[in-house]
């Protein structure tokens, strides 16, 4: 497949954008001028490459030619199972490992080949719900995703094995192991502000944040470990710190960002937790999240700007209850001056603190937001830590 260039109206182009019409990329039938015709395939071809992590350069070359081919198929509309010695790969294949993750199986990551890893994943759905174990994904094991499907959005299996871990790991916070990860890096330091003669950079405020609750949670009696120093030789990607937080072993995962907007009135913080257009989610992620939203709300008075669901992969990859929180609009003057005061940052910690308090208190006992007084915790925390063996 030779790259598309400007004038090509060929075969390839309507193939392709046959594609990119059924993944919603883009409007079926096109503009009536050639030139607005290739400007909006190209548009859509660059829409596709970022989604996917591949190179956005809006050619389609012989990797995003094989993304595209790939994408064409939708979950069930062939029998997938692990070929030998080329495996299936396409975006049925990457939606069923994602719905399989979503369930609590281990298929790795959800990277569109159908190899050993997920079959084994296939398999040990198929003899949970009763269906021999082949590691086949046919018309049985289709229909027995459907109907799960269902009740994963109403009952939630995944969210129940999440919430039943979670219980079992009891009321204390000692021994827990938490993951913080500062987002961004020196090499994609996020958004940056030059005020005067300072900068402010979201990576340095989001570390500040980080090394001050990585103090409290440890005096808490948690272990605590973070994604990042505060200059890392190399940059870090959001697969790299799941990976991270994965091989720790981490009970919960904190992501601690800043926001940014090109409108200096947008302002207020956020919070993400894993979770999908059709209405899985994690529910002790959303637990989490609503936590750390209303306590940092409530005790900062940034504006609610709401829990959200995502997909990204920080939170999707990751086998731990995880959040991201975007305190604050750094492009915005009132939530700037807020953020760069220490005390502030203070109040922001506290919150989360709280917030991972609240999580292993259980639910009928939980107390009224912005009732903790965090500096107790660690005589409540000694005063558990006596109790056991
Ligand atoms: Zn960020």
């Amino acid at each position: 497949m030779r790259p598309i260039r400007r004038g090509d109206r060929g075969r390839a182009v309507t193939e392709i954008r046959a594609v990119l019409v059924g993944l919603s990329l883009l409007p079926a039938g096109g503009p009536p001028g050639a030139d607005e015709f290739e400007a909006e395939t190209e548009r859509a071809v660059r829409a596709f490459q970022q989604d996917r992590g591949l190179s956005v350069d809006g050619q389609v070359g012989p990797e995003t030619w094989r993304a595209l081919d790939a994408a064409r198929w939708h979950l069930g509309a062939r029998t997938l199972y692990q070929a030998i010695p080329d495996p299936l790969i396409g975006e049925d294949v990457r939606t069923l490992q994602e719905r399989l993750l979503e369930m609590g199986y281990d298929v790795g990551r959800a990277d569109g080949v159908y190899g050993a890893r997920t079959a084994r994943a296939v398999a040990q759905f198929q003899r949970e719900v009763g269906l021999s174990p082949d590691g086949a994904c046919g018309p049985h094991t289709m229909n027995a995703l459907r109907r799960l499907g269902r009740k994963v959005v109403g009952g939630r299996p995944t969210l129940l094995r999440e919430s039943d871990a979670f219980r079992q790991s009891g009321p204390n916070l000692v021994g827990k192991v938490i993951v913080i990860d500062p987002g961004h890096d020196p090499f994609d330091p996020g958004f940056v502000v030059q005020d005067g003669t300072a900068r402010w950079t979201e990576a340095d405020l989001a570390y500040d944040l980080a090394a001050r609750l990585e103090g409290r949670l440890a005096a808490a009696g948690m272990r605590v470990h973070l994604t990042r120093g505060p200059a890392p030789a190399a940059p870090l990607a959001d697969l790299t710190r799941a990976d991270l937080a994965n091989e720790l072993g981490g009970d919960l995962l904190i992501s601690l960002h800043i926001d940014g907007h090109a409108n200096p009135e947008a302002d207020g913080v956020a919070t993400y937790h894993y979770g999908t257009a059709n209405g899985v989610t994690s529910s002790v992620g959303e637990r989490l999240a609503g936590l750390v939203q209303r306590e940092i709300v409530v005790r900062t008075g940034l504006r609610n700007c709401q829990t959200h669901a995502k997909t990204w992969e920080l939170l999707r990859l990751t086998r731990m209850p995880a959040v991201r929180v975007d305190v604050g609009y750094l492009t915005s003057p009132t939530d700037r001056a807020r953020l760069i005061d220490p005390r502030f940052r203070d109040r922001v910690v506290d919150a989360v603190v709280a917030a991972v308090q609240r999580m292993y208190f259980p639910v009928e006992e939980d107390v009224p937001t912005g009732s903790i007084d965090v500096s107790e915790l660690r005589a409540m925390v000694a005063a558990g830590a006596a109790t056991r063996d």
